[in-house]
Formats: structure tokens, C-alpha cells, sequence
């Protein structure tokens, strides 16, 4: 069973001070109007305030769908984490974003590859509604979403990512690094480690019952120009169907390609697995076919069932995720793991 520390603040400035610092855990949430489904999931303690986000949606009866959207873009917006912008660039020193997101009607849109805007999970949303298709990626992407009015940002790199690139190119290995997110923001990494992964995938389910998810990142740092990993491939890092439940992924975006792992989780709810060991049953393909290998990668997943229950997976020690539910308690739990 993954251990649960569950902590409460009550205050605005708590808000606040939850947004800000990684370490303080929970805070009370606005009263429910309707307290029955609501549920909002996130990966990594980055998890806390973006779920606040979507709360505020849900809360107030809103759509599981905005509520996704809304919660990911505190993250993107943050200039505490790798997500967005401020995160790690390719190695040719450019950052490029990759996001998708999907309903409960199997509606779904993406971007990859997506270079100087700030919000790629709203630009994913635009593609779902307003295009005919599901997938734009790079020049073509871009164009669309200053078509549609998103500003394009400056191609900069933030100072932590300058500094965090300049050491890379000293080796200029690629060589990711496990859970790096918990060792808080480029400051605090690993010397040369850098946040190696740099991802948000939030799943919910509003009043209604209705499901969405999304996902957005930078993707792994330093990766090779044009590289994509699981977090702009609906089935991969993001799946929904409403009747059985929501996935998403986060970690070493190939191996969770390999076996399209978000879909593959929602499969396996579907057999009547409980979200918790579909995730498990997911985590173990993939070590399976990783062998040796599996102790150098970090693969994670998190779900929630149609009826409301969540749970989370990873291969190894340290992934965190937060809940949000119709307790009024924000949590931030730590997931049970395979290589122990
Ligand atoms: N899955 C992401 C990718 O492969 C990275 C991460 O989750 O940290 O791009």
C-alpha cells in the first residue's frame, strides 16, 4: 500500500505558500458544491498546485476537461519547474514542448515539438476542437497557434536552463536521470544531472462523472533535436475512455512507447484490474522487457477507475503523486514501486 501523508493548511496564504515550496504538502480546499465524484490526479509533487487549479473548475461545477487544462497550466506557467518554457532545451540548446489532452467522448488533440509558447496544452485543446485533426507538430503547430492568437515568447532559455545546458555541454552525454523531480528545482539537482524529466499528466473526473486527461512537457532534457517521447502520443502518455477510466504516464518516455502504456493501463481496469495494479501490471511488462536495463529507467503511472477510485505505479523508489478529492484534502502520495 503506498504510505499517505496527508497534511492541512487553511488559509489563503497557505495557498500560496503550497504553490511556491515544493515541501509543504496539503492545504483545505474550497467547500464542494456537489460532493460526490470530483476527483483530480497529478504526477510529482509539482502535483500540489497545479491540482488547485483544476479544483477551482471542479469546485465550482465546472468540466473535467477544463479542469485538466487549467491544472497543467499552473505548471507551465511556474518558473519553479522544468515543465514549459523554463524547461531543459534539446541539445541544440532550443527547448521544445510536447502536450496532449482528451475527453470523455474520445475527443483528443496534441501538439509536439512545439517551440516559444507558453501554454502547448492549450494549443492541444485547439486542435481537438477547431481542426480536423489530432496531431500537429512542429513549424506546422507553431503556425497554428499564432494563427490562433498564442504570443510566441522570445527563444531564451531560462538561467537555470542556460546553466543546467553550459554544464551539459561539457560531456555532452545524454544520460537521464532517475526521479529527478524530487530533488527539487536545478538548484538543488544533481551537479550536471539537471531535471532530466519534466512532465505534468493530470487525470479527472467532474460532477457529472466525466473523465478528461492531459499532459505536458519539455520532454528529457538534452534529448536529440526532433525526438519525442510518450507525452504528446495519446495511448502513450495519456488515455481515456469513460465507461472504464483514465491513464497517464510519466518517466522514460520510449518504454512507455513500447508497450503504449497509458492505453494498456485502461485495458487492463477494463479486465477488472483496480487502477493501482493495472498501473503495476503496465510497470511489470515494461521491466520485463527491459531485463537488466530496467534498474536505469524510471516508468510511472497513474489512473482512476469510472468509479472514482485512483492509483499510481512506478518501477522504482521516489514517485510521488497528488490527489485532490470530494474529502476537501489535498495529498501527496508516495507511490508503491516494483524494484525494491
Ligand atoms: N515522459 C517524458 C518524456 O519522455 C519525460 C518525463 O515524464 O519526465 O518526454
Amino acid at each position: 500500500m503506498p504510505t499517505r501523508r496527508k497534511f492541512l493548511a487553511s488559509s489563503a496564504a497557505g495557498l500560496a505558500a503550497l504553490a511556491a515550496s515544493p515541501s509543504v504538502k496539503a492545504l483545505s480546499l474550497p467547500p464542494l458544491p456537489v460532493a460526490s465524484k470530483l476527483l483530480v490526479i497529478s504526477t510529482w509533487d509539482t502535483g500540489l498546485s497545479a491540482n488547485l487549479g483544476a479544483w477551482k473548475v471542479l469546485s465550482q461545477g465546472g468540466r473535467a476537461l477544463d479542469a485538466v487544462e487549467a491544472g497543467v497550466m499552473v505548471t507551465e506557467a511556474s518558473q519553479n519547474c522544468c515543465v514549459g518554457l523554463g524547461g531543459n532545451p534539446d541539445r541544440e540548446g532550443i527547448v521544445t514542448l510536447d502536450a496532449c489532452i482528451m475527453d470523455e467522448q474520445f475527443n483528443c488533440g496534441s501538439v509536439a515539438a512545439l517551440e516559444r509558447i507558453k501554454h502547448p496544452i492549450s494549443v492541444a485543446r485547439r486542435v481537438m476542437e477547431r481542426t480536423p485533426h489530432v496531431m500537429l507538430v512542429g513549424e506546422g503547430a507553431q503556425q497554428f497557434a499564432v494563427a490562433q492568437g498564442f504570443p510566441l515568447e522570445p527563444q531564451k532559455l531560462s538561467p537555470d536552463a542556460e546553466k543546467a545546458y553550459r554544464e551539459w555541454l561539457k560531456t555532452s552525454q545524454y544520460k537521464p536521470v532517475v526521479n529527478i523531480e524530487n530533488s527539487g528545482n536545478r538548484k538543488t539537482g544533481p551537479v550536471g544531472g539537471a531535471n532530466n524529466h519534466d512532465t505534468i499528466a493530470m487525470l479527472a473526473q467532474d460532477a457529472q462523472g466525466r473523465l478528461s486527461g492531459s499532459c505536458t512537457t519539455s520532454g528529457m532534457g538534452f534529448k536529440m533535436r526532433g525526438r519525442l517521447g510518450d507525452s504528446p502520443l495519446i495511448g502513450s502518455g495519456l488515455f481515456v475512455d469513460n465507461a472504464v477510466g483514465a491513464a497517464a504516464a510519466t518517466g522514460q518516455g520510449e518504454d512507455v512507447i513500447r508497450i503504449a502504456g497509458a492505453h494498456t493501463v485502461v485495458e487492463l481496469m477494463r479486465q477488472g484490474m483496480s487502477p493501482k495494479v493495472a498501473c503495476k501490471a503496465a510497470v511489470e511488462r515494461i521491466a520485463k522487457i527491459k531485463g537488466d536495463k530496467a534498474r536505469d529507467i524510471q516508468v510511472c503511472f497513474i489512473a482512476v477507475n469510472a468509479q472514482g477510485q485512483h492509483g499510481a505505479f512506478a518501477l522504482q523508489k521516489g514517485f510521488t503523486y497528488a490527489v485532490c478529492d470530494a474529502s476537501n484534502q489535498q495529498q501527496l502520495i508516495q507511490a508503491d514501486y516494483l524494484l525494491k
